[in-house]
């Protein structure tokens, strides 16, 4: 037989990732609340460092992306030779499995956790083990019971994506304190921005203090540069430098390293990101339970909202309701969360039509 083109084993498992939907028929513009994006937008000034970085597209950017990662270290006392920038925190997460997996190994990662483990895990050629949680939270225990001798990443989003629950310090130190020293503990904090809680961290110190713990963060949620695809990692020094042996030489752009580092120093504009965060969340929380609907309490910048299980009520009914109105909410389904629609705080305007919406499609079906 002739010799077929075949992908690494694993990677014809993956199912392809699907981002929020960012239309709705008749082609009216939507209110999209699918994608936990902010809706302040970003700083003007990030704006303004983008367009003035634009006139030397010829140019390679800086690989080392010092401009940014300096922001970054200031901003929070750290030491920049550790932090790792990345086309969002996805392309991090993905080059952490990359250079810690492969095949016969596992990483582990909890039932409603983010998507994007299983991807990174299996393109990796190793082994996805997932952890049951605990009323759609993380549960040390659980995970802990999962380790195995093969066992080389444990993913834990903190808060998580989809579900807005979160684990306090104490925990995390737990969690890590019990796993294997040779076991790297991935810490995504996409939304530590957003926590309001006294016994939250999203681990700087454990990072600084062990040799094989990592956090993530993103510039696409609270600092509102999705579309450029900013993120960074604070590594112990020798997950640094093997992430700097694998990465991209250039990873980020240009604009990207101007636009981020210029983010991070607008700190009045992400304090008002989070006020207003600390107003609607709780509003939203409030208003959908008094239609009868169940919302998992959340710490991030979005609600999991749950539906009855009866079809006409159910999430596929309110989300199709939701949609001839214009409104996207995300649905979860692949999360194993197939009751439940993600919504993500809005605008003051987008937060009471969709509760207005959500009022109308509870109404009808009642
Ligand atoms: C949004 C999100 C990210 C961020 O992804 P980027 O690639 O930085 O845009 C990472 N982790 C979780 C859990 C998220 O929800």
């Amino acid at each position: 037989m002739a010799p077929v083109l075949k992908p690494r084993p694993g990677v014809l498992d993956i199912e392809a990732y699907v981002p929020g939907e960012s239309r709705v028929p008749g082609g009216v513009k939507p209110i999209k609340l699918s994608s936990n994006e902010t809706p302040l937008g970003p700083s003007p000034k990030a704006v303004q460092a983008f367009t003035a970085a634009g006139v030397a597209l010829e140019r390679y950017p800086d690989g080392q992306a010092s401009l940014l990662r300096q922001a970054i270290a200031r901003r929070y006392g750290l030491n920049p030779d550790r932090i790792v920038c990345g086309a969002g925190s996805d392309e991090l997460i993905s080059l952490i499995a990359h250079a810690y997996l492969g095949p016969g190994d596992e990483g582990l990662f909890t039932e409603h956790g983010f998507l994007l483990y299983r991807i990174v895990v299996l393109a990796a050629g190793a082994t996805p083990v997932v952890a049951p949680e605990t009323n759609l939270k993380a549960d040390v225990d659980a995970i802990l019971a999962r380790v195995t001798p093969r066992t080389r990443i444990v993913f834990l989003a903190n808060p998580n994506n989809p579900t807005g629950t979160y684990l306090g310090i104490d925990e995390v130190r737990r969690l890590r304190a019990n796993l294997p020293d040779d076991v790297l503990l991935l810490l995504d904090a996409a939304y530590a921005e957003y926590v309001r809680r006294n016994d939250y961290e999203a681990g700087l110190e454990l990072v600084a203090t062990t040799e094989n713990t990592v956090m993530t963060r993103t510039f696409s949620k609270i600092f509102g540069l999705a579309g450029l695809r900013i993120g960074w990692a604070y590594c112990p020094a020798a997950v640094a430098d093997a992430l700097n042996r694998i990465r991209g030489p250039f990873n980020l752009s240009a604009p990207s390293i101007a636009a981020g580092a210029a983010a991070m120093d607008d700190v009045a504009h992400i304090e008002a990101a989070v006020r207003h965060n600390d107003e609607w969340l709780p509003w939203l929380t409030t208003e959908i339970g008094k239609l009868g609907l169940a919302v998992t309490p959340s710490v991030a910048n979005f609600v999991l909202v749950h539906f009855p299980v009866e079809p006409g009520r159910d999430a596929a009914a309110a989300d199709a309701f939701l949609k001839e109105r214009g409104i996207i909410l995300r649905r979860v389904a692949g999360y194993g969360l197939p009751g439940a629609l993600r919504l993500t705080i809005g605008t003051e305007d987008e937060n009471r039509k969709v509760l207005a919406a959500l009022g109308a499609f509870v109404g009808a079906r009642a």
